[in-house]
């Protein structure tokens, strides 16, 4: 796959109309928006679009709501399933209930806030669109000038959106001229405003976009050696094709977490009432027989703290053992064990994590994640963090400024870590 794409500085947009999928799909509590990172981490790029005299139109995706035609809502195929199963009588009066209910999404889900926020963090106004390619919406981007932003509302209130119609796909590109797409987030998924709408528009990534698609794809390529990749997090099914593809790339392949126990398996250890999973120790065999054919060091925990059930309050212990005694389950890696893998991240060039090595939500069981934080903070070497739990946990921490490169997308940086083409990278111009 070809990562070297045009960016907005390798197109002319001054006096253009630019449509910029941004992500700010940011966390809501009552109206207000908790943290505004995604909203700032779009500004590098609608800045440079408004120095450059172009009309900006922003459009992004916000949680999951119903489906919203001329502001009125749409039962969900669950909700519709459900309804028809009730006795004929008690259909009309449940569908009036679960509308009524839905009707909140329309506020719940509204970039009204983004809008907002965005006029206070660029200093000038954001013209909010009421629908997303309604006659608002249309006639608001019709009349935009250079210099201006506008925003049109929540792209998700079209059930186009997510199966990427092409005709909702037309209906975005008609309102610019030029395509930008700087939502890494949801660069892996084929949607209509965040590949389908290539297909009628020149376009371009963000730089948000480019500097994922630089760093992580140097880190591939070229990386800095010793290459150390660190993997946790609960299934090792979700990050198979992972380990897959790293394994062909780096020196030392770390796995912690909850994945780690159907590896115990593997190599026929106990794993008590450990997550494992029965139908992926086959695989995990032959994950573990590639990298020792590839020559990668591959290294599991070699103690344990255990907890007795997944409880946030339960007994607890550290044993000292690869295997998990009857009755207790495996929730962090052990003192030894994180002693190891610090050592190994010390010494190490480029650093690519995904996944905690424990339950690191609960004090008791997220020390194995601090630790490992800590070194890749402190290594010096080029250090990946690719989005989700450990992007978190790197940030709660405060390393966050330590580190070269925390992804801003979970899933689109485990599908590009994988090696597969995510479909919001691949509809750019190529350089
Ligand atoms: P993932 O989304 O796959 O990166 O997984 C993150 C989740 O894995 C977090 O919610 C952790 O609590 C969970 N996790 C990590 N280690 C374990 C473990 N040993 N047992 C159960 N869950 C775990």
């Amino acid at each position: 796959m070809n990562y070297n794409k045009k960016s907005v500085e390798d197109i002319d947009v001054s006096g253009k109309k630019v449509l910029v999928r941004c992500d700010f799909n940011v966390p809501m509590k009552d109206g207000v928006i908790t943290d505004a990172k995604r909203i700032i981490g779009a500004l590098p790029t609608i800045k440079y679009l408004l120095e450059h005299n172009a009309a900006v139109i922003l459009c992004s995706h916000m949680g999951r709501p119903h489906n919203i035609m001329n502001e009125k809502v749409k039962l969900d195929k669950k909700e519709a399933k459900k309804i028809a199963e009730l006795p004929e009588a008690e259909q009309a009066a449940a569908t009036e209930a679960c509308l009524e209910k839905a009707k909140g999404d329309i506020e719940k889900f509204s970039l009204k806030p983004v809008a907002e926020k965005l006029a206070e963090l660029l200093g000038q106004d954001v013209i909010m669109a009421k629908d997303v390619v309604g006659e608002d919406a249309k006639a608001k981007a019709a009349a935009l000038k250079p210099g201006q932003v506008m925003i049109i509302e929540n792209v998700r209130f079209h059930a186009e959106e997510t199966k990427n119609d092409p005709a909702f796909a037309k209906e975005l590109a008609s309102m610019a001229e030029i395509y930008v797409n700087d939502a890494f987030g949801t660069a892996h998924r084929a949607h209509a405003s965040t590949a389908g709408v290539a297909d009628y528009l020149p376009a371009v990534c963000g730089y948000l976009i480019q500097k994922e698609v630089d760093v992580m794809g140097k880190a591939l390529s070229e990386p800095v050696r010793p290459f150390v990749a660190i993997l946790g997090g609960a299934k090792v099914s979700d990050k198979i094709g992972v380990i897959n593809n790293l394994i062909e790339k780096c020196d030392t392949l770390i796995i912690g977490g909850g994945m780690a126990y159907t590896f115990f398996r593997a190599l026929g250890n106990t794993t008590g009432t450990s997550i494992c999973e029965e139908d992926k120790v086959d695989m995990a065999k032959e994950l573990m027989a590639k990298a020792r054919a590839k020559g990668v060091n591959f290294l599991i925990p070699v103690d344990n703290v255990i907890g007795r059930e997944y409880k946030e309050d339960t007994a607890y212990m550290t044993i000292y053992s690869d295997s998990i005694p009857d009755g207790w389950m495996g929730l962090d890696i052990g003192p030894v064990t994180q002693e190891l893998f610090e050592k190994t991240i010390e010494g190490a060039g480029t650093v690519v994590w995904n996944g905690p090595m424990g339950v690191s939500e609960w004090d008791h069981f997220a020390h194995g994640t601090i630790g490992v934080a800590r070194a890749v903070a402190n290594s010096g070497a080029i250090s990946i963090i690719g989005g989700g739990d450990s992007a978190a946990a790197v940030e709660m921490l405060g390393f966050a400024d330590k580190m070269t490169h925390i992804s801003t997308g979970g899933g689109a940086s485990l599908e590009f870590l994988e090696g597969l083409e995510l479909p919001g990278i691949a509809c750019l111009q190529d350089k």
